[in-house]
C-alpha cells in the first residue's frame, strides 16, 4: 500500500487543481509549469549539495 502514501503528500497546483508532479527539488505542474520547493512543504532531500543550493 506505498502508493496509498505518495498520494497523501502530493499537492495540487493553485490554479489548475492538478495533481503535481515530483522533481529532485522541487513540485511542477504539468499544465502551466507552476513550481513549488519540497523544503517549503516537506522535509528536505537527503542528497544536499552545492550544486543544487549554492548555485
Ligand atoms: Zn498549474
Amino acid at each position: 500500500m506505498d502508493d496509498a502514501m505518495e498520494d497523501l503528500v502530493q499537492p495540487r497546483c493553485r490554479d489548475c487543481r492538478v495533481v503535481m508532479r515530483t522533481c529532485p527539488a522541487e513540485w511542477l505542474c504539468p499544465s502551466c509549469g507552476w513550481t513549488i520547493p519540497i523544503d517549503q512543504s516537506i522535509s528536505p532531500p537527503v542528497f544536499t549539495g552545492p550544486s543544487i543550493w549554492g548555485g
